[in-house]
């Protein structure tokens, strides 16, 4: 991986730390003027009618919520916790509450704090919906959630088109339409439709909105529904393996605008709710190598740090990406561990041998004291991983936004 500007920043920072303090590094670092940058290439680019909301599940930081605020239409939660935290730094930004399991203490609160819209996972949620909406005097403005029954088997994780805890059967969709007109408190505003997940193919994305889009036009036309939104979801896909096959956001574009140009829906605006694509990019997990041992004949590298932070590359059985910052710090009275040339397998802190973020992956040199640096980590790292795990200490979280001139 060639380092750029911003690694450059990144490496600065992880050496600073160094000098101010004697624990080993471990931190995840935040690049706000990329994910700025990046939010607004993607939002910029929409065709007319289309809205980005952000999926904060991928990351919700204040910080990262604060930067998008300003960039993206809205923000789609998944629980109330998710809500209180949009409604910490904007009153009255658009908000989509999705996510299964909803409780009735949340939709109330959700109907409270003036969410948008809510998608409807259930007969039984859409029931729940429209009384606890008849209780506050309002009425609820749904989307119903469907399942597909189509398979779309090119992504990694697929979330439709299969039995999943998803959304509504797309067999059940004339029940469920039947029943959101028929409840007093509810308005059916439209579907919401996410299949995929980390689809690294911008052409397969755009033929899934037309999917989607005849799908729609033909519940519209047969139960004679006015529609205002088709929720399309993310799922758009970061290749952390492989730099060569990253989801290619122009050509999408362009090819959603064909897709849009033959499917006229006035009326109805087309949203996406992506979380990986726009956060992804804009994280980084340092964490220093505090032993170097040879066991069995294979070389591991042990970390300040681990799947208690990381858990991603545990999760996608990958071998996450990394660098070696080598620093020349070392107190110690004695050798510092070296290895040259070794096909290395980088595990946590954490006493579980799944604990491990890369597997046999070749460095040219490695010292106890140097620091790795994981890239790609600003989409469900921290916020995917069970922190307390062993009890050990978090690691530090440094958002930094201006990378304007500042190489070493
Ligand atoms: C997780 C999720 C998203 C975001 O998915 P990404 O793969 O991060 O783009 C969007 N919508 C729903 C309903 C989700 O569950």
């Amino acid at each position: 991986m060639n380092p750029t500007v911003l690694d450059r920043k990144v490496v600065r920072l992880i050496k600073r730390w160094k000098e101010e303090r004697s624990e080993p590094v471990c931190a995840f670092l935040y690049d706000k003027k990329t994910l700025r940058e990046r939010a607004q290439a993607c939002v910029g680019s929409l065709p007319g009618g289309c809205r980005l909301f952000y999926a904060m599940k991928a990351n919700p930081s204040k910080e990262f919520l604060d930067c998008l605020a300003p960039v993206v239409h809205g923000f789609e939660a998944a629980s109330i916790g998710e809500i209180r935290k949009v409604r910490k730094i904007s009153e009255d930004k658009p908000v989509i509450f999705g996510g299964p399991g909803k409780k009735d203490a949340e939709i109330a609160e959700a109907l409270q704090r003036r969410v948008t819209l809510i998608h409807a996972e259930s007969m039984h949620e859409l029931r729940r919906i429209s009384l606890i909406a008849g209780g506050l005097g309002t009425v609820a403005q749904v989307l119903l959630r469907i399942n597909l029954r189509a398979s779309f088997p090119e992504a990694t994780l697929v979330m439709a088109g299969r039995p999943t805890q998803f959304g509504i059967d797309e067999e059940d969709v004339p029940e469920a339409i039947g029943l959101a007109q028929s409840l007093p408190h509810l308005s059916l505003e439209g579907f919401h439709l996410h299949s995929i997940s980390n689809n690294l193919d911008a052409s397969l994305h755009a033929r899934l909105i037309s999917v989607y889009w005849d799908r729609v036009t033909e519940w519209k036309d047969r139960f004679d529904l006015t529609l205002r939104y088709l929720n399309a979801g993310g799922g758009f896909g970061i290749s952390y393996t492989d730099p060569d096959r990253s989801f290619e956001w122009p050509l999408f574009i362009t090819e959603l605008g064909k897709v849009l140009e033959e499917r006229q829906l006035p009326g109805v605006e087309l949203l996406f709710e992506p979380g990986r694509y726009l956060a992804a990019a804009c994280g980084y997990y340092a964490a220093e190598v505090v032993d170097l041992k040879c066991n069995h004949g294979k070389h591991y590298a042990v970390l300040r740090g681990g799947s208690h932070h990381f858990r991603l590359p545990g999760a996608w059985q990958h071998s996450h990406p990394f660098e070696v910052v080598p620093l020349e710090h070392w107190d110690y009275p004695f050798a510092r561990p070296e290895v040259l040339d070794v096909e290395i397998t980088v595990a946590g802190e954490l006493c579980t041998p799944k604990d491990v973020l890369a597997r046999d992956v070749r460095v040219a040199r490695l010292r106890v004291g140097d620091v790795l640096l994981f890239h790609l980590a600003g989409a469900y790292g921290w916020t995917i991983s069970a922190h307390d795990f062993l009890s050990h200490a978090h690691p530090e979280h440094i958002y930094f936004d201006d990378t304007q001139g500042e190489l070493i």
